[in-house]
Formats: structure tokens, sequence, C-alpha cells
């Protein structure tokens, strides 16, 4: 259990910006994401893409944005010397449900703010806070899945399922064995072009793409490179559609993941033939899912969660929405509005929170107190 101010759900831009803004006035906050890294659609969506209308910056790719987002909220996103952990910062989980909180026993401090909801994520995460921001842009990014038949729709997916990249300066999982891509995309192509590149340490041994057909819907400037490869042998090609799966049994007892050992493919001559592989990792990009979101008893409109303009605050006390997850007149799914919603909703959260503390404007360049709060040195 994890008690905190404020959940900040989604750690896409707006929400990263949202942690730094309630950080600034001393708010204390979490923030998950169900993606591995953060960033949200910057990250996951147009990494290498320039952006060119962020406030002063002429400039900057998705990936570059997301990276100095975090960097701003470092003060309040610190890493862990020892581990590389950042504390507050919840990756890989899908909060799934959002209610009011039990009261707590014995009584909580009458001198703070009730803790009023708590949320639960997919690892098994729960959190209490006193408000929450949803900041959960079109929704939880989730990587496609592979229709692989023959695996069991219950129990623990196999082990060497992957649909994610292992994040920087972790170790892959398939180094030195065989990988099986499958996709037929730019994730896909951009994929396999990673893996022929990488360090030594991490490299497969061996790289198979597989794809329904002989043809890709990819830039061209990634298919080129990948074409070359498959035709010095570095990339195999297999083309066909998954009919079956060989699983490998543990002896670890029967709760025990499998492993995927064979894939069995029907190719385009109709002929079924079978992939053997040692991982198979699935790039067929990620698909926005509001999932539970819809059921945590707010209205929307189109997808969208209505705010009040001076303050972001939903229809339910205390629940705030920023960024692309919100709606009002005049709304623009533009990152420079989100940034102005999370400022409005940090301010309006810290006068409903803690209306006797000092609400007036502060300036970062010439306040003691911010600069206290960031760290900064005089
Ligand atoms: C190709 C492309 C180019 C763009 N270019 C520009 C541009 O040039 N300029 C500009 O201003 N805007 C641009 N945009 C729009 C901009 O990216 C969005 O406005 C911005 O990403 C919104 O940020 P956000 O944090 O609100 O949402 P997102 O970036 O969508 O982040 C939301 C995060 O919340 C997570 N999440 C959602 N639900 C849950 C849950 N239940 N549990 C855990 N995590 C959850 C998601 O996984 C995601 O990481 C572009 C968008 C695209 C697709």
């Amino acid at each position: 259990m994890i008690e905190t101010d404020v959940v900040v759900i989604g750690a896409g831009p707006v929400g990263l910006f949202q942690v730094f803004q309630l950080g600034l006035l001393g708010l204390r906050c979490e923030v998950i994401d169900v993606l591995p890294e953060a960033g949200g659609q910057c990250v996951a969506l147009y990494p290498d893409k320039p952006i060119y209308d962020i406030p002063g910056v002429p400039v900057c790719t998705g990936r570059e944005l997301a990276a100095q987002l975090l960097k701003q909220a470092r003060p309040f996103l610190p890493v862990d010397p020892v581990t590389g952990q950042v504390a507050h910062l919840h990756l890989g989980q899908q909060v799934l449900s959002l209610s009011p909180a039990a009261p707590t026993q014995p009584a909580e401090d009458d001198s703070q703010p009730p803790h009023r909801f708590t949320l639960q994520t997919t690892s098994g995460q729960t959190f209490k806070a006193r408000a929450v921001v949803i900041s959960a842009g079109a929704g939880a990014f989730v990587p496609k899945t592979l229709a692989l038949p023959g695996l069991p729709p219950e129990g623990p997916a196999p082990v060497n399922l992957h649909h994610h990249l292992p994040i920087d300066g972790q170790r892959a999982p398939w180094a030195g064995q065989h990988v099986v891509v499958a996709g037929g995309g730019d994730e896909a192509l951009q994929t396999v072009l990673d893996l022929t590149q990488a360090a030594e340490a991490i490299r497969p041994s061996r790289i198979t793409l597989l794809h329904r057909r002989d043809q890709f819907q990819a830039d061209a400037a990634l298919v080129q490179p990948v074409r070359a490869l498959m035709a010095q042998g570095r990339i195999e090609l297999a083309l066909g559609v998954p009919q079956g799966v060989e699983l490998a049994w543990s002896d670890a007892g029967v709760n025990a993941p499998p492993a995927l050992a064979a894939i069995t493919l029907l190719g385009p001559d109709s002929q079924p033939r079978q992939l053997p592989l040692d991982h198979l990792l699935v790039r067929l990009g990620l698909s926005p899912k509001l999932g539970p979101l819809a059921d945590w008893g707010l209205p929307l409109e189109r997808k969208q969660i209505p705010v009040d303009t001076a303050t972001c605050a939903t229809s339910i006390n205390g629940i705030h929405a920023v960024g692309d997850i919100n709606t009002y007149p005049g709304k623009k799914r533009l990152l420079l509005c989100g940034f102005h919603e999370a400022t409005l909703a940090a301010h309006a959260l810290l006068a409903r929170l803690y209306p006797d503390a000092p609400q007036h404007l502060q300036y970062t360049t010439t306040s003691t107190v911010l600069h206290q709060r960031l760290g900064v040195q005089h």
C-alpha cells in the first residue's frame, strides 16, 4: 500500500509535467503507466519524429521531449544511485480500478486531508490518494497481440513471448539465441534492424522476421536495409499465419508458465511448416485502450472526460483530468495545451487539499521555496 497526496494516471508528456507542477507546489505524488517507458505517445508512437511547436524549443524528437520532461521532473522522481530505480514512477502496470477509499482504522490524522481514493493496478499494487489526476491520453497503450491458436486462453503467458524491448541498460533475454520478430510494419522492421545492430552481449544469434506476406507496410527507409540484410542472410523471412503452437512445460509445477518451442505456420503455398524458436517478439504496434477508465463513474464525451476549464476538475470532487483525455469547449489535443492544463490542475489541487497553505503565485526564477524544492544550489 502506497499512500500519497496525488496519484497521476499516465506517464505521458502531460503526466510527467503534472508531476513537476505538483512537486513545485509541495504536493507528493506517484505516477503510473502501463508502458515500460515514460513518455506516452511521444515515445510509443513517434520517438524519432520532430516536434516543432513546443514554446522555446524550435525542434526536438518525441523521445528527446520525454527525456527532457523526465529530467525536469527529476527532483520529484529521483533515481536511486544504487539500484537505478526511479522513485514514485511505476511503469509496466495499468490502473485497473479507481474507487472511493474505505475509512481507515484508527481514524486518519485530522490535520491532513483524508485519502479519498483507492487505486489498484495490474501488478497488484494498491495506492491511496487524497486526489487523482488522470492524464491517460487516449487510454492505456497496450501492444497488439498475435493470434496464436493452441495457446491456452487461461493461465500464464509463455515465458519467451515478449511485446516490449528491454529499456536502456536492461539485459535482453534473447542474447545469443534465436528470436522470431512478428510483424510487417515500422515497429517490426525497426526492431529487426536494432537487433542486428545491438551490442554483441545482447544480440540474438539468429533473427527471423515473421509476416503473413512478402510485402511490408513500412517506411521505405526501413524496408530497404531490412531487404539488404535478408539478401546477406543476416535476417531470415518466414511467411505465414500461425495455426498452432508447440509448448514446452517446465518441471516447476502445473502453474508454471510454459515456453513456446515452435509455431506452426500456414504459408502462402497452404502447406503447414514448423518454425522453431527460442523467443517470440511480437511487434505489431500499440493500440490505446480506454479499458477500465470507462468504468470509473466519470461521464465521457466521445471517450474524453469533460472538465472545468479553470481547474481541470471532473464531475467527481478530487479527480482532475489533463491532456488528451479531457475535453472542454475549444479543446486542442496539443502538448502545450496539456502542459497548461497540468499547471491549472496542480494549483487547483493545492487550494483544495491544503487551503491554509500559501496560494500566491511564485516564480521559479525568484522563489527560494521553489528553489529548495527543485534542489537548486545558490
Ligand atoms: C504522430 C503524432 C505526432 C504528434 N505531433 C505533435 C506535435 O507536433 N505537437 C503537439 O503539440 N502534439 C503532437 N501530437 C499530440 C501529442 O503527442 C499528444 O497531445 C500528447 O502525447 C498527449 O499527452 P498525454 O500525456 O495527455 O497523453 P499520452 O501521450 O497518450 O500518454 C498517456 C499515457 O497514459 C497511459 N495510460 C492510460 N491509461 C492508463 C491506465 N489505466 N493505467 C496506466 N497507464 C495508463 C498510456 O499508456 C500513456 O503512456 C502528436 C501525436 C501523434 C500521434
